[in-house]
């Protein structure tokens, strides 16, 4: 799986480039579960960006368990997106989970988002490798590590180079007290075997936002290149994950305590 020595990758946003990697600074990716109105993801935006972070997250397509749970706006919440690229000039991470829409999520996002029940969607992962933008990969609730870098050299093989792995949790037996299991082994684990950025998402690892900033500084401590972090204006009104969505306060907070654990913000 090693490609060679420690991989950069370099992501164009309107703020200029911002490079994930072994030997960079941390990069933090902050914003709503869902793009929910125009009003919060600027806000949103705006707050995480003072805060620090470098890319905004939010989802306009949203894989939900329940078809009957919101399944995100959709192509207006692109547009919100766009409108919050250009207010704060963040980077722009959202995912895509049909490759009908693949196009004109690229038109927004600086990095594509294949999350973690499309890790094996291998006809996805060709059509997020066909394209130009970085794909960051997120680890599937039961994959192993080498389903994961095989889904990830699917993405490679078709042609992109620039993919970043994100860990999320993965499902042990605990479902009562945290939502998945966070396995931060992947992170020497993944610098032995791959070339490829690392991520850590605590807020989906842990599912609990009083539990993310104790797991976010772990992750830092077991030498992760990237952080993403659920961060929502008013989580108890959240459409999606409000309850591991930290406020832009809390948010704020955390991002002073990293800045003095290892490698800093
Ligand atoms: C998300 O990032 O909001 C998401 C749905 O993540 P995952 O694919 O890790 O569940
Ligand atoms: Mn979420």
């Amino acid at each position: 799986f090693r490609h060679g020595e420690a991989y950069e990758v370099v992501v164009n946003t309107p703020n200029g480039d911002v490079v994930f990697g072994e030997h960079h600074p941390l990069i933090v990716v902050a914003g709503p579960c869902s793009v929910e109105n125009e009003q919060m993801i600027v806000e949103t935006a705006l707050r995480v960006k003072a805060a620090g972070a470098k890319f905004l997250r939010g989802g306009a397509y949203k894989p939900r368990t329940s078809p009957y749970a919101f399944q995100g706006h959709g192509e207006s919440a692109l547009e919100l997106l766009a409108k919050a690229r250009e207010v704060s000039g963040l980077g722009i991470i959202t995912e895509v989970m049909d490759g009908g829409d693949l196009e004109k999520i690229a038109e927004v996002a600086d990095v594509i988002q294949v999350g973690a029940r499309n890790m094996q969607n291998f006809s996805l992962l060709k059509q997020v490798g066909a394209q130009s933008k970085p794909v960051l990969l997120k680890r599937g609730m039961a994959a192993t590590i080498e389903d994961w870098l095989m889904a990830a050299e699917y993405i490679l093989a078709a042609g992109n180079p620039n993919v970043i792995l994100c860990e999320r949790g993965i499902r042990t037996f605990d479902r009562q007290y945290t939502r998945n299991t966070l396995d931060l082994s992947v992170v020497p684990v993944l610098r032995k075997l791959t070339h490829l950025p690392i991520m850590i998402d605590p807020s989906h690892g842990v599912g609990w936002s009083e539990f993310v900033p104790s797991m976010a500084m772990a992750a830092i401590a077991a030498g992760t290149d990237s952080l993403m972090i659920e961060v929502h204006p008013n989580p108890a009104k959240a459409l999606s994950d409000g309850p591991q969505s930290l406020t832009p306060d809390k948010f704020d907070q955390l991002m002073s305590e990293l800045a003095v654990i290892g490698k800093a913000v």
